[in-house]
């Protein structure tokens, strides 16, 4: 209660002087009503370099508390929900500005959207909608067990949040060194995977002009785009969702994107990805006897064919976005999202793991000790269970980035303030004005997150209203 009444007092304290309060609404919502958003304490200015004029100062010590809010633009929903929204809605734009091609012409370009699987690496309990785990298959023998006189059934009916989903039958058959090198060369699998795409392509296309595309020509008609989130299974193995597209080359303007010839249509591709996946490998570092040798793809491969239709199309954007938000502690209960900073506890430290995580994060420790995985600097890959890679990314001409979302953002926030006379506009440098103006600054990072609890609730408040604002103008119910 006295909590309650401390909050409450830490939000009045804020609004009482309503000049102030103005002020300080204004930041949070540049900061995009972030939940954790670096405070900034220092100032800068804008200094003409042709006269060596200074233009404009501008000192946090103007905002209320003396420092500046600014938005943590962390990816990661568990970590940030606001600045999670603007990289989904970012994440959408790269994704979808892919299936809607540069050249418009999406029905000429095949379009899949492909989920690569990991192999097993031993049985583990499963959520089956309300059924039974793993029924047993003893035959008339009866129940089994395995070499160390587990079960090998489970007639439990588990739920999604149930913290046994995902963990092995038994700890001593599990390969957990198996998944955590898979994890950790899920990257390499996918770089070899798009040269064998090519070299499927090739072998699966049918006589071109007569002749037959050889692996060497194949590169000069056809071009593979794509765009890639890693998402983490329950068992703590990653997945990769591909959204994979044909493109024709223009050998004159490698560049330009394309239709691909007719005769490589939305068949050849599914084949063409069917074929790598089943093919493809990367040798492993031998660390004990019954560790697999190679990574390999799981037999489960799920290629879907994208319609042309602007729906369908944005769609699987939504479907890659939202991946791109989730994070390891999402699919893996106990992880933390990041890695842990030098005055946190380890991901493993304090026993709040679930047993099977605690034995993979041990497993990773003990493989990154080994001489054969050094090269693989897996001490610094824990809290992801040894996948390194990043969790989205994307082929170079596949679409639009990320830089140049955040580039366009903020041009048009310059624009706006060039509009509004703010003296921080920089002049556009396409415009009349040729002058060159540049922002010296000097900050320092006094704290991230809000000062207050008090303050907390009011940007979640403020944030929340800022939402319903833009879905009440989305649904037409506001001027
Ligand atoms: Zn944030
Ligand atoms: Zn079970
Ligand atoms: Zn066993």
């Amino acid at each position: 209660m006295i909590r309650s009444q401390t909050v409450l007092g830490q939000m009045i304290a804020r609004m009482a002087d309503e000049d102030h309060y103005r002020r300080w609404s204004a930041q949070v919502e540049r900061a995009g009503h972030c939940v954790r958003p670096v405070r900034l304490s220092g100032s800068a200015m804008t200094v003409n370099t042709a006269t060596g004029e200074i233009e404009a100062t501008y000192s946090s010590e103007q905002e209320p508390g003396g420092v500046l809010l600014v938005a943590c633009k962390d990816r990661r929903e568990s970590v940030c929900p606001p600045c999670a929204a603007r990289y989904r809605a970012d994440a959408w734009h790269v994704f979808a500005g892919g299936v809607t091609p540069d050249d418009g012409d999406e029905a000429g370009h095949p379009l899949v959207l492909a989920t690569f699987t990991a192999p097993s690496f031993g049985h583990v309990h499963a959520c089956r909608d309300g059924g039974v785990c793993r029924t047993a298959r003893g035959g008339k023998r009866g129940n089994r067990t395995c070499e160390h006189g587990k079960p090998l059934w489970c007639h439990a009916r588990h739920t999604p949040g149930d913290g046994m989903v995902g963990a092995p039958l038994c700890e001593d058959c599990a390969d957990l060194a198996g998944l955590v090198l898979w994890n950790a060369h899920v990257g390499e699998l996918w770089r070899r995977t798009v040269i064998y795409i090519y070299r499927a392509l090739a072998a699966l296309a049918p006589n071109v002009g007569g002749r037959p595309v050889t692996v060497r020509s194949v590169r000069e008609m056809l071009r593979l785009s794509y765009a890639k989130v890693a998402e983490f299974q329950k068992r703590g193995v990653v997945h990769l969702h591909v959204l994979a597209r044909l493109d024709g080359v223009n050998a004159d303007d490698p560049d330009q994107v394309i239709a691909p010839p007719a005769w490589a249509g939305v068949d050849l591709l599914t084949a063409a990805l069917t074929h790598a996946a089943r093919r493809v490998s990367v040798p492993l570092p031998v660390v004990d006897a019954r560790t697999a040798a190679m990574a390999r793809w799981g037999a489960q491969l799920d290629v879907r064919a994208v319609q042309a239709r602007e729906v369908d199309r944005a769609r699987v954007a939504g479907y890659l976005a939202k991946y791109a938000t989730k994070t390891v502690s999402d699919s893996v209960s106990g992880l933390t999202a990041s890695r842990p900073r030098a005055d946190e506890p380890d991901v493993d430290g304090g026993g709040r793991l679930p047993a099977h995580v605690a034995a993979l994060t041990a497993t990773i420790r003990r493989l990154a000790r080994l001489g054969t995985c050094r090269a693989l600097r897996l001490a610094r890959h824990v809290h992801t269970l040894g996948f390194r890679g990043h969790v989205t990314s994307k082929s170079r001409r596949y679409s639009t980035t990320f830089a140049a979302l955040r580039e366009a953002r903020r041009a048009w926030r310059l624009a706006r303030r060039t509009r509004e006379r703010d003296p921080w506009a920089h002049p556009d440098p396409d415009g009349a004005d040729h002058a060159v103006t540049v922002l010296v600054g000097d900050w320092r990072i006094a704290g991230v997150g809000y000062r207050t609890l008090g303050d907390r609730v009011l940007a979640e408040v403020l944030g929340r209203e800022h939402r319903e604002a833009r879905e009440a103008l989305r649904l037409g119910l506001a001027e």
